[in-house]
């Protein structure tokens, strides 16, 4: 059984007697800075002199230093830019600053697991990883709840390292919900493959090979698009409720029956194995390799793919159909542009 923790097992005064960097302000950024500031952090966000976060994080009355300012004053530094940019910020404003006695926090263990930052042995390296994007993070702890969060220590240099990271992890509402200790390789593994196999690549790809061969059949794409991207919140919800079971609960028995006969069909033992392919290759370090070699020379291939993605027959149907729906729009915290 899994360790976890709740707002009992942490002790709040630990971090906010630090002084806390918060590096970049995206996604998971944003959240964990206002909602440190919140629980009585000292918390300042580490972000470049030309950054267009700056505004943005300066609005929400946070103090915004440079990456490397904010390293030196702080002692626990959180990295929150993107994966494939941690190694370059770690060597330009991390390391000059990263002196005995701080703590170096993740909210995902890829760059540590995969060897791309090597921290000096005397300092924390702690990871507190919330299992949901930034935008609910933070609107959960607004909402006095909380995404559930892993926990995990690398490195401990100051015999503290757990105590500290559960301590961060309630300053950002994720004991509320429950923190499942973990290891920085579990983390790393499990969440590359999760997401690549099923959360976003294996998701995209069953919506979009469905909504194919409804067309393709001369089935109208709005029909289509209702039937395989729009119903699957509604499902999803049902499921995230209660399961797999509480799903199959509410449809009904003509849909209960053709989950059991059908879905094993479509989803075979070939599409385990390729699942089993797609492990092997984020443990051997092969994905992270491809990933980081296509971003340093410019990122063409994630380019190429994104572009090619947007032109997704699905993705103009859909945007048609969400202008009807009022109701369905992004929440006024996103500051997600379609089709940007
Ligand atoms: P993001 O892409 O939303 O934001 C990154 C921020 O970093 C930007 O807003 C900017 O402020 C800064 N930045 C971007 N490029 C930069 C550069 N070249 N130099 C310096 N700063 C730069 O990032 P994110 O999705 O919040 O991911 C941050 C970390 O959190 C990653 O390790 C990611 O794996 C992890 N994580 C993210 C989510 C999520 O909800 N997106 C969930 C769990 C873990
Ligand atoms: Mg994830
Ligand atoms: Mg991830
Ligand atoms: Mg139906
Ligand atoms: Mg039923």
């Amino acid at each position: 059984m899994a360790t976890m923790y709740y707002e009992d097992d942490a002790d709040l005064s630990l971090i906010q007697s630090k002084k806390v960097a918060v590096l970049g302000y995206g996604s998971q950024g944003h959240a964990h800075a206002l909602s440190l500031r919140d629980s009585g952090v000292d918390v300042r966000v580490g972000l470049a002199e030309g950054s267009s976060s700056r505004a943005k994080a300066e609005g929400e009355g946070l103090r915004v230093a440079t990456p490397a300012r904010a390293c030196e004053e702080a002692e626990v530094i959180m990295v929150l830019v993107p994966d494939h940019v941690q190694r370059h910020l770690y060597a330009e404003a991390i390391e000059p600053h990263l002196t005995a006695g701080k703590a170096l926090f993740f909210s995902h263990g890829f760059n540590i697991r995969f060897g791309y930052i090597k921290p000096p042995e005397d300092v924390d390296v702690c990871m507190v990883a919330p299992k949901g994007p930034g935008h609910l993070v933070r609107r959960e702890y607004v909402d006095g709840r909380g995404v559930p969060v892993l926990v995990a220590v690398e490195q401990d240099a100051s015999g503290q390292a757990k105590e500290l990271a559960l301590s961060y992890a309630a300053a950002i509402g994720g004991l509320r919900a429950g923190g499942i200790e973990t290891t920085f390789t579990e983390e790393t593994e499990t969440d590359l493959f999760g997401e690549q196999a099923v959360l976003c690549g294996g998701v995209s790809e069953l919506v979009m090979k469905g909504f194919e061969v409804m067309t393709e059949a001369g089935y109208q794409p709005e029909i289509a698009y209702f039937e395989v991207l729009h119903e699957l919140k509604l499902i999803v919800d049902l499921m995230y409720e209660g399961g797999i079971a509480k799903q199959r609960w509410s449809v009904s028995d003509t849909a209960e029956y053709g989950d059991y006969v059908s879905g094993p069909r479509v989803v075979d033992d070939r599409v385990k194995e390729n699942m089993q392919a797609v492990l092997e290759d984020v443990r051997n370090g092969a994905f992270a390799q491809r990933f980081i070699d296509d971003q340093d020379s410019g990122a063409p291939e994630f380019k190429r793919l994104r572009a090619q993605g947007a032109q997704h027959p699905i993705e103009a149907v859909g945007k048609d159909l969400r202008g009807m729906m009022a109701w369905v729009k992004s929440h006024a915290d996103s500051d997600y542009v379609e089709g940007s």
